[in-house]
């Protein structure tokens, strides 16, 4: 029965089949599982406890003949009076004017709608004869995008759930639900599309909450241990000795939590699993050493390393930083889009024959024509800047190589184990010692040349500063522009007191690259950019960051663009240049100067953006729920992810019958098979 046409329902025809069609229903499974929106609460209460605009339900005697009433285009009106514990109160029915049939003088009547306590009068959404069974009634509206009205939904509704009678089986195991006191999946399926109480829908809801959290999470720890368990036989064999002399050469010592997350991944790295793991860290915690030892090591185990930016800046930043400090270890190239081409030649054909051990660039690594002797270990920083083909197709060019996924801002744990489930997280939840907290300022345009004289003061003292300029979107052109505008009105206040630089996207690499150099050598004082410097830059002696028209900025970004300062003992500032319209705009501005605790920052972004917008508009990899909203239910989320993780490593799906059927619907589901065949 569930699987068959929606058509083979009683009272569903050709036209209404192609009607729930557009809606995605087309199975009598279909349909049950087209879970309302959002309900209507209809309680009986006493007139005089209803509160003006609330939606009420009456009960009372028809006191008058229905009287219908003509206007606008084929508009209509009914109205009548009900006689409710000894009060008249009229009643209205918009435009359905075949109801007049029905209300009878001298009758009872139950009428839901909402309430006018000033004029008495109700505006009434459904109408029946006689007294209701129950005193709260709950409606279920559902989203059906104006394809069908609600009323006749439920009833279809309806229908399909007296057909198929008792044929939905349980899916979970029974000790979950005694457990968790979740109600069976057939009792809560009615429940949600007939409501005997809000305590029952509640449960119901309940039930289902768990029960997509529980099924996706399972997905996520078996795609997990494929991606594990695939390729076995990889373990990389790195000189624990030569690592750690490099460990005891760098000029600072590693923080516990990098030292922490440096242990996990070489421990993935000598086992025979492919490492499939995500770096996390706030700006500014040290995740670039920590990726490099990783590299190295695996140079150290006679492999080869790749890491892979989102900018050509980047790029050549990581290349220049790692070659200080691996550079007399081991040989590594760069490789970009701009690379020449007889240069690029020669890079790759090093790359294919182990001269090169450290391969470092931008996309142009994912080309077809670089091939890697012995690619051991892949680095993605900025992993969310890269799609999941790019990511893929640099992993391909290896024997599945460990690979290990940075992202420059933090992310909540919620989004981390729903959007990277599949994945390993170490988090570097701690800054290097003697860092200072970067002090934060909103400020409004007027206060413009008091922050350039502060910034020429810190100037005179050895220090620089970023001023980002507004970002215009969809618009390359103005943005430039506006740097521009930025850069003269600079370059006339200080006359030559100051060095101003100028980065924007539409500069020769060479050109970014020459001015980049200038200010890392401090030839430049003050740099003034569009967001191209957003990601991983690191100019230690760069102390403000002067961020004009804030509040066009997500709070992840302005937190990336905050963690280019802060990075050497010396005090650092961010000011914020913003005159926020709008509420979401101030509460930004306002967490922004109110903490610099990145996670703590995220979890507030997500509140403010919620877990759609949250990585951007490019592909969020999050993914829908029906019932469940995964910030609202987020202790849910956690419980099933625990659940799963039992689950898949005790491999109770194979070895325990109660399982059975929750390993029959994820062998039935069609894209997961294919993921981890
Ligand atoms: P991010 O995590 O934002 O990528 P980076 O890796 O760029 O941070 O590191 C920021 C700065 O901190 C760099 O200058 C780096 O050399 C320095 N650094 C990293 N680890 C430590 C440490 N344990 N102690 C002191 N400085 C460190
Ligand atoms: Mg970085």
């Amino acid at each position: 029965m569930l699987k068959e046409r929606v058509q083979s329902l009683k009272g569903i025809g050709e036209k209404v089949e192609q009607q729930l069609n557009e809606l995605n229903i087309y199975t009598v499974e279909d349909l049950i599982f087209y879970f309302p929106s959002r309900y209507n609460f209809f309680e009986h209460k006493p007139l005089h406890e209803l509160a003006h605009g609330e939606q009420a339900t009456i009960v009372g005697k028809v006191a008058s003949e229905p009287v219908l009433s003509y206007f606008g285009h084929r508009q209509s009106r009914l109205a009548f009076t009900l006689m409710v514990e000894h009060i008249a109160v009229r009643a209205v029915i918009f435009n359905r004017a075949f109801l007049k049939k029905q209300i009878i003088v001298g009758e009872m009547a139950t009428l839901k709608g909402k309430w006018d306590a000033h004029r008495l009068q109700l505006t009434v959404q459904t109408f029946e004869r006689g007294e209701p069974a129950q005193t709260t009634e709950i409606d279920p509206i559902y989203p059906l995008k104006n394809v069908l009205t609600n009323y006749r939904f439920q009833q279809f509704v309806k229908t399909a759930l007296e057909a198929i009678h008792t044929s939905i089986k349980e899916i979970l195991p029974i000790n979950y639900l005694t457990a968790y006191k979740l109600p069976t999946r057939f009792s809560a399926l009615k429940t949600m599309h007939v409501p005997e109480s809000p305590l029952h829908l509640k449960h119901a809801r309940r039930r289902f909450i768990y029960e997509e959290f529980l099924l996706f999470q399972l997905k996520m720890q078996l795609l997990r241990q494929h991606k594990r368990e695939s390729e076995r036989g990889q373990a990389q064999h790195y000189e624990p000795l030569l690592i750690q002399k490099f460990i005891d050469e760098l000029p600072f010592t590693l923080t516990d939590a990098q030292r922490k997350a440096l242990n996990e991944i070489l421990a993935d790295m000598k086992s025979p699993y492919r490492m499939n793991r995500l770096l996390q860290g706030d700006v500014g915690s040290g995740k670039t050493i920590v990726a490099a030892i990783s590299l190295y090591a695996s140079v150290t185990a006679s492999k080869q390393g790749a890491l892979m930016v989102p900018t050509e800046i980047l790029a050549e930043q990581h290349y220049e930083s790692l070659k200080q400090l691996l550079g007399h270890k081991i040989n590594i190239a760069l490789l970009t889009g701009s690379t020449k081409e007889k240069e690029r030649r020669e890079i790759l054909q090093q790359v294919a024959n182990q001269t090169i051990d450290l391969l470092i660039g931008t996309h142009a690594l994912i080309q077809k024509d670089v091939e890697f002797a012995h690619l051991g270990f892949v680095v993605i920083d900025e992993q969310h800047r890269f799609g999941v083909e790019q990511r893929r197709t640099l992993r391909q060019k290896g024997f599945q190589p460990d690979t290990l996924f940075m992202t420059a801002t933090p992310i909540p744990r919620t989004l981390a184990i729903t959007a990277f489930g599949d994945m390993d997280i170490s988090v570097i939840n701690e800054l290097p010692k003697g860092r200072k907290q970067v002090q934060t300022y909103w400020v409004k345009d007027n206060m413009f040349e008091r922050v350039l004289n502060f910034i020429k003061e810190r100037v005179k003292q050895g220090e620089q500063a970023y001023v980002v300029c507004p970002l215009i979107e969809e618009s390359d052109k103005l943005d430039i522009q506006n740097a521009l505008d930025v850069y003269e009105r600079l370059q006339q206040f200080y006359e030559n007191d100051v060095n101003v630089g100028l980065l924007h996207g539409q500069l020769h690499s060479k050109e970014k690259e020459a001015t980049m150099q200038q200010f890392t050598s401090g030839k430049v004082d003050v740099l003034v950019s569009t967001t191209v410097i957003e990601v991983g830059v690191n100019v230690p002696q760069a102390t403000i960051m002067v961020i004009y028209d804030a509040e066009r900025f997500g709070l992840a970004q302005l937190h990336q663009l905050r963690g280019r300062v802060g990075r050497s003992d010396l005090q650092s500032y961010c000011i914020l240049i913003a005159d926020p319209k709008g509420d979401t705009g101030k509460e930004r501005m306002r967490i922004m100067t109110s903490t610099n605790d990145g996670f703590e920052l995220a979890e507030e972004d997500l509140k403010l953006r919620g877990p759609g917008d949250f990585f951007g508009h490019k592909q969020s990899g999050l993914p829908e729920f029906k019932v469940a909203d995964m910030i609202r239910d987020y202790r849910a989320l956690e419980t099933a992810r625990k659940d799963a993780i039992d689950i898949v490593t005790e491999d109770l799906l194979n070895r325990d019958p109660d399982y059975l059927p929750l390993k029959t619907l994820l062998e039935s589901d069609a894209s997961l098979q294919q993921q981890l065949d």
